[in-house]
């Protein structure tokens, strides 16, 4: 069996710290945005998708904010479509505006779509998480995998979502019990050595642990 290039993409990531689902989904959803960002001009099809989400969601247009380089005129150009939309689609409503205006204002601040980065974040999550299962049958892949940090409990909810795959989902999660199975292991010897009695002994692989397990159970920071 020979490994996609999405495999391959897992295979240097299980080399890395973290979930390597989060991984390579947070860059892949980086470069959607700055992309997003940068080509905004040319993509009618993204500024309805952004005007009927109301702008990204909270997640995601942080990131645009915060790690995106030069991204103001992309967000001023994406957003004025968003306030304009948002405003006309309320109908102006007076002090002593009633009932109906009040409705109306209020359905149209409901999103008519789901944020952009958040649907292409599920498409690339599903195609990776597909990728880990199918190539369970590789020795060199699952041994790479088997060494790696493990892939986080909300991905890990994802793949087992996924039609059919049983013995792959199977395997998966007997790797995964061995991986949380270390990482108990790390967080008792950490409690163990944070004891004053044990002061003198200094902490191993199990120091960064709790960190570990946050990242484990969670996820990355800026996946959800
Ligand atoms: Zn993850
Ligand atoms: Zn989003």
């Amino acid at each position: 069996m020979t490994l996609s290039s999405h495999a391959y993409r897992l295979l240097e990531a299980f080399e890395q710290p973290a979930c390597p689902i989060c991984r390579l989904t947070l860059d892949s959803v980086h470069h959607y945005l700055d992309s997003t960002i940068y080509e905004y001009v040319n993509k009618p099809a993204t500024h309805e998708a952004v005007r009927a989400a109301r702008g990204f969601c909270p997640t995601h247009a942080w990131h645009i904010q915060n790690h995106i380089n030069a991204s103001a005129l992309g967000v001023a150009v994406l957003y004025e479509g968003v306030i304009r939309h948002m405003l006309n689609d309320m109908g102006r409503v007076g002090a002593d505006g009633g009932k109906r205006q009040v409705t109306r204002a209020a359905a149209a601040l409901q999103p008519k779509g789901p944020c952009p980065a958040c649907t292409h974040q599920a498409i690339v999550e599903e195609h990776l998480l597909r990728n880990l299962l199918e190539h369970l049958e590789h020795d060199t892949f699952t041994g790479a995998f088997s060494r790696s940090a493990g892939i986080c409990l909300p991905h890990l909810r994802q793949a087992l979502e996924l039609p059919g795959l049983i013995r792959a989902k199977a395997h998966l999660l007997a790797i995964q019990q061995d991986i949380w199975s270390r990482l108990q292991f790390d967080l008792s010897e950490f409690m163990r050595k944070y004891d004053y009695n044990s002061a003198h002994e200094t902490m191993g692989v199990e120091a960064d642990s709790p960190r570990r397990t946050i990242e484990q159970l969670s996820g990355s920071s800026g996946i959800r």
